[in-house]
């Protein structure tokens, strides 16, 4: 007999408080759809936080993850080990860059962003230069670094002192950047498209400052593509669409194919950066995560999913501006790609409870931005249910309901 209730209140006993669960135990999931214990099906529009590009049971996934798990879990970055030799090879093509450092999670990656950008700058015989900036409104994660870089205060507050020497540049504010890098500057931080900070994206216009004064400056360009990149936004680096070229690329979320990896990839110019010693991590590059990253990425292509991406996302564009014509209360709409971020006025939490209650999973960032972040594999007959609910959801609201 199963006798632990998993529910909303034994979770209250079991754990520290700092998550807002959904109140609904899932066990399964197929494509686009999560199901919960009772059977309820419910259509995923967040995919594990932007984690399941290919959705829920993908066979080519678990093939890959059964097969590495059958020969070998983990032996550590003591031994050389195939599946992260063809993961860090595929990744070198994808971006153009030279080498490659596995970690866990998003905020490792940063953390270790940061960490070569400061060696860097050491290593250049700068011992001034270790200033890193950040965007306004940006999320780079949870641990010391990352976090000190993040700019929501509800992230940091009682977790002072922060790391020093940081700096914060108004989003896309040219002037702003002008103002702010110098020679002391060791890196700018930049999401191409911000996430949690509500789906910006950054303009053309202040990337390509951003490059001439790398040039006049000498620091490096961090691409935090944690959310926006393995082909979320229509191309493989959301960068990619702002001829951004960045000389750090941090990669999570979906890397793994929803086991935890992440990468750090870098241009020739940091290729010396890590010495031996200098760096490192205990399950980096586990085999079954980059197993299961290198059939996610072989996915993608094979299903084209980056040109469905690009598709699937221009249909939610047509038919949200269809319901923001009809609704008051949808003030804007971003879409690049598969990351959509609707600005509603009041809560946009409130919605994303409501949704629910019709079997649909979405996502409240930035207070009043309702963010979707569907699997790549996700269908028209899909999005336009999505689509139907919200109507339905404002069409409620506007009736007092
Ligand atoms: C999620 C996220 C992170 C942090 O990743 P974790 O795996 O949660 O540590 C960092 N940057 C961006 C842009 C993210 O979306």
């Amino acid at each position: 007999m199963n006798t632990l209730a998993v529910t909303r209140e034994t979770e209250e006993q079991l754990f520290f408080h700092n998550y807002s669960r959904l109140p609904i135990a899932v066990t399964y999931g197929e494509g686009s759809w999560l199901v919960g214990d009772d059977g309820t099906r419910y259509l995923d529009m967040i995919a594990g936080i932007g984690v399941n590009a290919l959705g829920y049971g993908d066979t080519r996934l678990e093939k890959a993850i059964a097969e590495q798990a059958g020969k070998l879990i983990h032996a550590s970055n003591l031994f050389l080990m195939r599946p992260q030799f063809e993961l860090a090879a595929k990744l070198i093509e994808l971006s153009g860059l030279s080498k490659v450092f596995f970690a866990n999670s998003g905020t490792e990656a940063v953390e270790a962003a940061i960490k070569m950008a400061r060696k860097w700058a050491v290593d250049h015989g700068d011992q001034g230069k270790n200033e890193v900036l950040s965007l306004s409104n940006c999320f780079h994660g949870r641990t010391y670094g990352a976090m000190s870089l993040t700019a929501k205060q509800q992230y940091v507050e009682g977790f002072h002192p922060l790391l020093p020497a940081l700096g914060m540049v108004d989003f896309n504010d040219v002037r702003d950047l002008e103002q702010k890098v110098s020679d002391r500057t060791a890196a700018v931080f930049i999401e191409a498209v911000q996430g949690e900070g509500g789906i910006h994206r950054v303009s053309k216009e202040f990337c390509h400052r951003l490059m001439e004064l790398r040039e006049k400056h000498g620091f490096l360009i961090v691409a935090d593509e944690i959310q926006a990149g393995c082909g979320r936004t229509g191309t493989f680096f959301s960068y990619e669409q702002l001829e951004l070229e960045p000389d750090l690329v941090c990669l999570a979320k979906p890397l793994g194919g929803g086991l935890p990896l992440s990468a750090v990839i870098g241009s020739e110019k940091v290729q010396g950066v890590l010495t031996y010693g200098s760096h490192g991590t205990t399950f980096g590059g586990n085999p079954v995560a980059c197993a299961a990253g290198l059939a996610m990425i072989r996915a993608i292509e094979e299903d084209r999913l980056m040109e469905r991406a690009r598709e699937t996302g221009e249909f939610f564009q047509e038919e949200l501006s269809k319901l923001r014509e009809r609704h008051a209360a949808i003030t804007d709409i971003r879409q690049y790609g598969l990351m959509i971020g609707i600005t509603v006025e009041g809560e946009a939490r409130h919605y994303v409870e409501r949704a629910l209650r019709h079997r649909v999973i979405m996502n409240a960032t930035s207070r009043n931005v309702i963010r979707l972040l569907p699997p790549l594999v996700i269908t028209k007959e899909e999005a336009q249910r999505c689509i139907g609910v919200l109507d339905e959801l404002f069409t409620e609201q506007e009736n007092g309901g």
